[in-house]
């Protein structure tokens, strides 16, 4: 029988080798890695690196062009559609992904920047947690909607780092209403196993599994030059509304409606200025604290402006 990961891990070996230009025995790949882990248990990381070195001493490979393949660039430096390369980068937010096709999507930063990332299912690449660093190694870069982003495919890997991988150094401070909360905002259920959001009690991926319960919001903000997406998390929204996942379980016990925490939290935020300090990608500020802007809200604002041009 064939064993599907073993599977995989050959493909990924033999299209790495195959792009150099050589043309590997697949058998034999499959053959010595399923030896390796299955026999020897040698962890698949190591079983692969195993591989590739035997590989490149069998076809006489100079180890330089192996490393040439995808060279280590930093994000910054990611600014053209189609191009392998290998990325030393933190995971700094996951988002929900409602697509099967896709395994996980978020950011990923460095000292230099932060960019969009995409597993697609299909890679079989292992999932990657928020906060940790690895090396996204031979992922392809791709431009959606005018923005840069990177592939994780299936001839890519993902390991991780020991390192702390910092961020851009350079936090900024933004001043701005929040013009709007989006859907998936308020009470909401994650899969106990990979965290995605839940919907009425289906993960995405594991089906129908213990959740857990968590407060958070996305939501835009304007500052009248930029929009920015952001996302609160409870200490977030409990520092601006002091409702805390307690407090939002028990609004929502009391009204008979998880949806009654969604409203309270849009009463008392939306419209609201605040100032927000983070860290920007894109049109995104990774939020790293947040405030009102005291005595100022929307309407005040809007009324102000009205007398001043009436
Ligand atoms: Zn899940």
């Amino acid at each position: 029988m064939m064993d599907e990961r073993i599977r995989t891990l050959t493909d990924q070996i033999v299209g790495q080798f195959k792009r150099l230009g050589y043309d590997v025995n697949a058998d034999e790949v499959y053959k010595r890695l399923k030896l390796l882990i299955h026999e020897f248990k040698v962890p698949e990381s190591e079983a692969v690196r195993t591989i590739r070195n035997w590989l490149m001493k069998e076809y006489e490979i100079p180890r330089e062009k192996l490393i040439a393949e995808a060279p280590l660039v930093k994000i910054a430096d990611i600014t053209k559609p189609g191009q392998w390369i290998s990325v030393k980068a933190k995971v700094v937010q996951l988002w929900d992904s409602s697509s099967p096709s896709v395994s996980q999507v978020g950011l990923i930063g460095d000292e230099t920047g932060i960019i969009k990332f995409v597993i697609w299912a299909k890679s079989g690449k292992g999932e990657v947690e928020e906060g940790k660093s690895y090396l996204f190694r031979n992922v392809v870069t791709d431009s959606f909607q005018g923005r840069m982003q990177i592939n994780v495919t299936r001839t890519s890997e993902i390991i991780e780092l020991d390192e702390d991988i910092p961020l851009p150094p350079r936090e900024i401070e933004v001043v701005g209403a929040l013009v709007a909360i989006q859907q998936n905002s308020g009470l909401i259920t994650r899969c106990g196993i990979c965290r995605r959001v839940m919907t009425k009690g289906i993960c995405p991926i594991h089906g129908k599994v213990e959740g857990f319960e968590d407060l958070r919001i996305k939501g835009v903000v304007d500052d009248g030059e930029n929009v920015y997406e952001i996302i609160l998390n409870e200490e977030n929204i409990k520092k601006l509304t002091g409702i805390d996942l307690e407090k939002a379980k028990r609004i929502a016990t009391e009204r008979l409606d998880r949806n009654a925490v969604l409203s309270e939290l849009k009463g008392r935020l939306l419209g609201r200025y605040l100032k927000v300090k983070g860290t920007r990608g894109g049109r995104y500020l990774i939020v790293s604290d947040v405030e009102f802007l005291r005595g100022v809200d929307r309407e005040e604002v809007d009324r102000l402006l009205e007398e001043v041009s009436a």
